[in-house]
């Protein structure tokens, strides 16, 4: 059976695996899809003892994405952009395909699922680590008015802001500078939120009404939402639709078959619920 896997360091946490088996099952796809817990600097060995006992695919997450990048013989043209892949391919024909479906995964759940327009809108994108890489081009593509990027280390916002100097509608601001510029779509792409930690967002962050995203999921509001609902009327999301979409895309790359969204969604919030009350 063909077997498919998420990678990364530390992984237990993953909802990739409970994913996957639903896309397998509503798609009617024969195949095998686990978790592996592979350290950075097993990468090697542990990915070609996967592809020798019948791997035909993997997820990687932290720490590992750029490490599937180098290791892929083609990479997308997205995984170029992002320095990184989310998705390898082992093909038949004995070549490694690297891609990055985080950009599209995000896209899609914003767009489709949550009805938002970033056509023509001001949108804020903090962070400049790998998710924040990821999700540039897509959100560009989508023909914002203004596609503005700020990051804690101002330095790696500025590198890609150099990166993309062809692209007027991409600017940089001050990470101190946050609470200004009312923007329509805000979305958060640092980590802080596994912390816990606030950042420096304010009511003048947003336009009323705006659409406030935070890349991270979690069985409770993050940090980041809980920071910005008591900053005005907002819509709030975290980013489960985006894991769930991205996930699609890999299973579209791996199977031919591209699997509904919309009942997986519903089904990891059931599962995320029910982690909240202990027993
Ligand atoms: P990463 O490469 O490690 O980058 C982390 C980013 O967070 C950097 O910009 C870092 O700023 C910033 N940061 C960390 N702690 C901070 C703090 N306390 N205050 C302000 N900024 C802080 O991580 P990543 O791969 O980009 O992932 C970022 C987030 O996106 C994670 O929460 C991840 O779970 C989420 N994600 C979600 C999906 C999905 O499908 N929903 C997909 C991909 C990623 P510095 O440069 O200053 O260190």
């Amino acid at each position: 059976m063909d077997r498919y896997a998420v990678a990364g360091h530390p992984i237990s946490h993953s909802q990739s695996p409970f994913i996957h088996r639903l896309f397998a099952e509503q798609t009617g796809e024969v195949l095998r899809y686990g978790a592996l817990d592979i350290p950075a600097a097993d990468f090697i060995n542990a990915v070609a003892h996967f592809r020798r006992t019948g791997g035909r695919g993997l997820n990687l997450t932290l720490p590992l994405k750029e490490l599937a990048r180098d290791y892929a013989d083609v990479c997308s043209e997205q995984v170029q952009q992002a320095g990184a892949a989310n998705t390898l391919l082992f093909n038949r024909d004995g070549r490694v395909y690297a891609e990055n479906t985080d950009g599209l995964g995000l896209i899609r759940d914003l767009t489709v699922n949550l009805g938002v327009r970033l056509r023509g809108q001001r949108i804020l994108l903090i962070g400049a680590g790998g998710a924040a890489r990821g999700v540039l081009s897509p959100l560009l593509n989508e023909a914002p008015e203004q596609l503005v990027i700020a990051n804690r280390t101002r330095a790696r916002a500025e590198q890609i802001r150099a990166e993309f100097k062809h692209c007027e509608r991409l600017t940089s601001m001050d990470f101190e500078s946050l609470n200004q510029g009312r923007f329509q779509v805000v979305i958060n792409a640092t980590s802080a939120s596994l912390q816990g930690q606030t950042l420096p967002i304010g009511e003048h962050t947003f336009a009323s009404g705006a659409c406030c995203y935070d890349m991270l999921y979690s069985h409770r509001p993050t940090a980041f939402l809980q920071q910005a609902a008591l900053l005005g009327e907002l819509r709030l999301s975290d980013g489960r639709g985006m894991l769930v979409e991205q996930a699609a895309e890999s299973f579209m790359i791996w199977r031919g078959v591209r699997p509904r969204t919309q009942t997986v969604i519903s089904e990891l919030s059931k599962a995320l619920a029910s982690l909240k009350s202990p027993g």
